[in-house]
C-alpha cells in the first residue's frame, strides 16, 4: 500500500487545533522546487496539455487515499458527501477549478508537499530531463514520469489551493504565481468557500492559454488522458 501512502511529505500527526487565528504567511520553494518548476515550463510548454492529467490524477489519489484510510478510521467520512472530481470552466475570466472530495491537505501538508520535493520519483525526473537535455534528447520523459503538480504553472499564472483535511479543523489556502521563488499560506475565512473535506485548485490561466477554460476542451483532455481515473468527473461551464 506504499502507493498510496508512501509519500514523505504527508503528516500522520493530526494538527494541532490550538493555533488561534492565523495570518497570511510567505514562504520560500525549496531550491529543487525552484529548478523543477523551471524545467517544465521551458521543456514541457508545447505538451501544456498534461497539466489536467496531473491535476486528476492528484485528486484520484487523494480520493483513492481518502477511502483507504477510512477502512480503518470510518470517522474520516463524518462528512458524508460524494467521491467525485468536479472540473468547472469560467471562459469569460479564464479561470478552471478542479474540486476533489479527497482526503486533502493540512497547514503542515501544504509546505510539505507543495512546497518541497519529497519525492525520489520527482528528483528521478529532473536527472533523466537533465541528462537528456545534456544528450541533446527530446523531452518526450513527461511521458514516463508524472511532472505532478507544478505542471499547472504550465497554463496558469496564478495558482490557488484551497484545502481541508479531516485531520483539521481548519481550511487552507495556497497560492503560488509562475515565476515566483515563494507561495503564501492563509487560513480559509470566507463561509462561501468553505469544503466540507477535500481540495479545490483554482487555475487563473496565462492569457495565451484560456482557451483550456472550456468545457468541451476540457472534456476531450478527460477522455485522452483520464479515461481509467475510477472516480466520476463531472464539467461544467460557470453560467456568466
Ligand atoms: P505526486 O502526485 O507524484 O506525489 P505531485 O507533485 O503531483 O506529486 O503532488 C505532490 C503532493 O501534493 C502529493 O503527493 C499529495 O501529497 C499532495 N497533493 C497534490 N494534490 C492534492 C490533492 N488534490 N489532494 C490532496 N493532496 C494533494
Ligand atoms: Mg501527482
Amino acid at each position: 500500500r506504499d502507493l498510496f501512502l508512501g509519500r514523505r511529505c504527508e503528516s500522520t500527526a493530526a494538527e494541532s487545533s490550538a493555533s488561534s487565528s492565523t495570518p497570511a504567511e510567505r514562504y520560500e520553494y525549496q531550491a529543487e522546487v525552484s529548478r523543477l518548476m523551471d524545467l517544465i515550463v521551458n521543456s514541457l510548454y508545447s505538451n501544456k496539455e498534461v497539466f489536467l492529467r496531473e491535476l486528476i490524477s492528484n485528486a484520484s489519489d487523494a480520493l483513492d487515499k481518502l477511502r483507504f484510510l477510512s477502512v480503518t478510521e470510518p470517522g474520516l467520512l463524518k462528512d458524508a458527501v460524494d467521491f467525485d472530481i468536479r472540473i468547472q470552466t469560467d471562459k469569460d475570466n479564464g479561470i478552471i477549478s478542479i474540486t476533489d472530495t479527497g482526503i486533502g491537505m493540512t497547514r503542515q501538508e501544504l509546505v510539505d508537499c507543495l512546497g518541497t520535493i519529497a519525492q525520489s520519483g520527482t528528483a528521478k525526473f529532473l536527472k533523466a530531463l537533465k541528462d537528456s537535455k545534456d544528450a541533446g534528447g527530446d523531452n518526450n520523459l513527461i511521458g514516463q514520469f508524472g511532472v505532478g503538480f507544478y505542471s499547472a504553472f504550465l497554463v496558469s499564472d496564478r495558482v490557488v489551493v484551497s484545502t481541508k483535511s479531516p485531520k483539521s479543523d481548519k481550511q487552507y489556502i495556497w497560492e503560488g504565481e509562475a515565476n515566483a521563488s515563494s507561495y503564501t499560506i492563509t487560513e480559509e475565512t470566507d463561509p462561501e468557500k468553505l469544503i466540507p473535506r477535500g481540495t479545490r485548485l483554482t487555475l487563473y490561466l496565462k492569457r495565451d492559454d484560456k482557451g483550456f477554460a472550456h468545457p468541451e476542451r476540457i472534456e476531450k483532455l478527460v477522455k485522452n488522458y483520464s479515461q481509467f481515473v475510477s472516480f466520476p468527473i463531472y464539467t461544467w461551464q460557470e453560467k456568466g
